[in-house]
């Protein structure tokens, strides 16, 4: 029984509000019963807040740090919420934690993004939800694997699941950054693309990994039309017991809530849409001039690679592409455009440019050039 993915409206109706954003608050972790009600208190005072967020059991990066208050926190999650009318959730990595959480009434689960890696506990949880009505929450893999996350909500689909949203908490990633989880908003996107029923949210918090930067992912995360939000907060959260960089007070959070410019995707106004349409008709042209210009630069390359070929020179020829990369990438900033994106582009061609040599000169050995 495969079910269908409920659209957010559907979420909202069991939410009981039409908030934009469906906000989801709590602290990163439950650490006492007094922490949790205190959090939940404020954030119900707030009226922002569709539901309570807190973790049981953490996936921490090393041993020997705080792991989660284990079963009794779930008490604690789930009073506190009766006491304000509002839903919790927890996050759930195996299946025995899934029926701890459901005895304890918790009102929907997240999957965190080191069980969202692995198919075997995505599907042990799946099969343990089996026949079950309650939402799941399904963060990204901590890897920037699209198939792997779209498959983990198909699991929980394939389960009988009706009320499954995705949650976008960014990317491990080696290089440097000012983040902690690199958003790579590409990713949620063709995820929008490939689902566009399946309510998506934003999980600020672990992008950042820091304060200071919430509101402008935050508003990001609007202005890329997702959902909802999922931001960590506590009473004291210098003194939190993990993550502590990165929660903020309900108080901030209210404040935070209410900067944010919430736009609509949907156009409803005709002089709107006509406005946007003569704009758009002029990046149409700009935009088949520009393939017309590429396809012309890969008949240039094929013509290189026979000349190559004939003359037994190698495909990359190290000196002109470091040339091209530097000319390219001063003229690119003179233009204002960003490094990273002269790079990626300037890499992309590259490699399109050897595929089609490949074809020229190594065709009668079966290399088509795919295979790069
Ligand atoms: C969390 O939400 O506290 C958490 C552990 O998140 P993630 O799985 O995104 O790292
Ligand atoms: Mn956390």
């Amino acid at each position: 029984m495969q079910s269908t993915i409920a659209p957010i409206q559907q979420l909202q109706n069991w939410l009981g509000n039409g908030l934009r954003p469906t906000l989801i608050a709590g602290p990163c972790s439950a650490e006492t019963e007094e922490q949790v009600h205190a959090t939940v208190k404020a954030l119900a005072a707030s009226g922002k807040v569709s539901m309570i967020r807190a973790g049981i059991w953490k996936p921490r990066t090393r041993p020997n740090s705080f792991e989660g208050v284990g079963e009794k926190g779930l008490t604690w999650l789930k009073d506190a919420g009766i006491a304000t009318n509002l839903p919790v959730m927890t996050e759930v990595a195996n299946a025995h934690h899934v029926e701890l959480a459901l005895k304890a009434g918790m009102d929907a689960l997240w999957i965190g993004a080191r069980t969202s890696v692995n198919p075997f506990t995505v599907q042990e949880i799946a099969d343990a939800l089996k026949g079950l009505d309650i939402p799941i929450f399904v963060k990204n893999p901590v890897n920037p694997d699209l198939q792997l996350w779209i498959g983990a909500i198909e699991r929980f689909m394939n389960a009988g699941i009706n009320r499954i949203a995705a949650i976008h908490r960014g990317f491990s990633y080696h290089g440097e950054s000012v983040y902690r989880n690199e958003p790579m908003w590409e990713i949620p996107i063709r995820l929008r693309t490939i689902m566009p029923d399946l309510p998506v949210f934003c999980d600020p918090s672990h992008i950042c990994g820091k304060r200071d930067l919430l509101a402008l992912v935050s508003q990001r995360a609007m202005d890329m039309g997702m959902d909802g939000l999922m931001i960590e907060t506590h009473p004291n959260p210098d003194k939190a017991w993990s993550d502590a960089a990165q929660q903020i007070t309900p108080e901030t959070l209210l404040t935070l809530i209410n900067s944010l410019a919430i736009r609509q995707e949907n156009i409803s106004s005709a002089e709107i849409r006509d406005g946007l349409s003569e704009l758009r008709t002029r990046i149409d042209l700009l935009d088949a001039q520009i393939l017309d210009l590429i396809s012309a630069r890969m008949g240039i390359a094929r013509e290189i690679g026979q000349y190559k070929k004939e003359n037994g020179i190698t495909i990359l020829q190290l000196e002109r592409w470091m040339e091209i990369v530097k000319t390219r990438g001063f003229r690119a900033d003179k233009l204002g455009l960003s490094d990273d994106f002269i790079r990626n582009y300037l890499e992309q061609l590259h490699k399109e440019s050897i595929l089609h040599q490949t074809r020229v000169m190594n065709a009668s050995k079966g290399d088509d050039g795919v295979m790069w």
